[in-house]
Parts: C-alpha cells; structure tokens; sequence
C-alpha cells in the first residue's frame, strides 16, 4: 500500500516540477548580477540634497526624531537668537532601525528617504552608525521628487490684495 502512495507523490512531484520547466528563472546569481529593489522598499535611511545647490535639504525641524519609535535619529541643531535652528549634527543608527518609514513620512522637506540601495553590512554595530556626512554621501545619487516649493506654497496662507489691484487682477483674469 504504501509503495502506490509512494509512486502516486512521485508522480505529484514530476508533474509540478514540469508545469515549471519552460518558465524563466527567477534566482540571481548574487554578487554578479544584482536585484533591482522596487522603488517604494525601506531599505537604509539617508539625507538627500539640493540638485542645484548640492546642499543637504533638512531643516533641522526634528519631526523625522520626533516620529522615529526607535530612538534611531539623533539631531544636533541649537537655536540661535532669532530661535531659528541651525543643522549641526544629524545621525542615524541603522542598528536600531526597524525600517518601518514614519522618518520619511514625516518629513516635509524632501530631506529624508528610505534608499533602496543594498549591501551595508558591517562587522560591527559601530559601523552601523552614520553621521550627517556618510547620510549626504550615500544619498546623493537618490533619484527623488522635490516637492519642497508645492508643500511651502500650500502651507502660506494667501496675502490679501488690495481692493484696486485686486480689481486690476479680476480685469487680466477675465481677458485671458
Ligand atoms: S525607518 Fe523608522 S526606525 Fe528607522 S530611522 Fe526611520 S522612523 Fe526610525
Ligand atoms: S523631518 Fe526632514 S527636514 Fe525635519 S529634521 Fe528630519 S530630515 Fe530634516
């Protein structure tokens, strides 16, 4: 009896295995070829700059530390004398990182990204932790939309006109 179970999963077997046969495969033959990871993974945390000006786009606001459950972002930006905070330090410990994306949803400057960049193992946890400088770096090449300017204009409030160039400004509306 139990030799005809047998012969019967063998047959099972044989008969998955060819529904695959004619199918591309889908292993990569790592370290030669790389996987192109999709373009909303959480991979590492990095910084992302300015294209025209190459500089860092972060505000020093703190909302991505703020949102971080993980106590993974550390920022380092005193105040001045007009209470605005200036950018000093900015570090991410990548070993306490659950990767869960509340940093990147947070924040409201395109400064932040969760990269879908691979290979950052370390040997040790040290190694894990990237300052403001490292962050820059690695994501500098991170293709991103900049919707800085949309975000700033929807936040101002619009300036009321007044009554004359308000009415000049109906008039243009109106020819156009
Ligand atoms: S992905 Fe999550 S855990 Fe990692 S730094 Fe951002 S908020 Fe913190
Ligand atoms: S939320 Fe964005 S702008 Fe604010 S501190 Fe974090 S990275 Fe900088």
């Amino acid at each position: 009896m139990g030799i005809w179970k047998d012969i019967k999963n063998l047959f099972i077997g044989m008969r998955i295995t060819s529904k695959h046969l004619g199918r591309h495969a889908i292993t990569v033959q790592y370290p030669e070829e790389k996987w192109t990871m999709p373009e909303r993974s959480r991979g590492i945390v990095v910084l992302l700059s300015d294209k025209e000006t190459g500089e860092l786009n972060c505000t020093a606001c703190m909302l991505c530390q703020k949102a971080c459950p993980t106590g993974a972002i550390t920022i380092d930006a005193p105040r001045d004398e007009n209470k605005k905070r200036h950018l000093k330090g900015f570090v991410v410990d990548h070993g306490l990182c659950c990767f869960c994306g509340l940093c990147e949803e947070a924040c409201n400057f395109s400064a932040l990204k969760m990269a879908t960049k691979y290979e950052f193992s370390a040997l040790t946890k040290e190694e894990l932790v990237w300052d403001v400088n490292k962050l820059q770096e690695v994501g500098r090449d991170v293709p991103y939309i900049d919707t800085r300017k949309k975000k700033v204009a929807a936040a101002k409030p619009a300036a009321p006109a007044p009554a004359g160039e308000s009415a000049a400004a109906t008039g243009t509306e109106g020819a156009v």
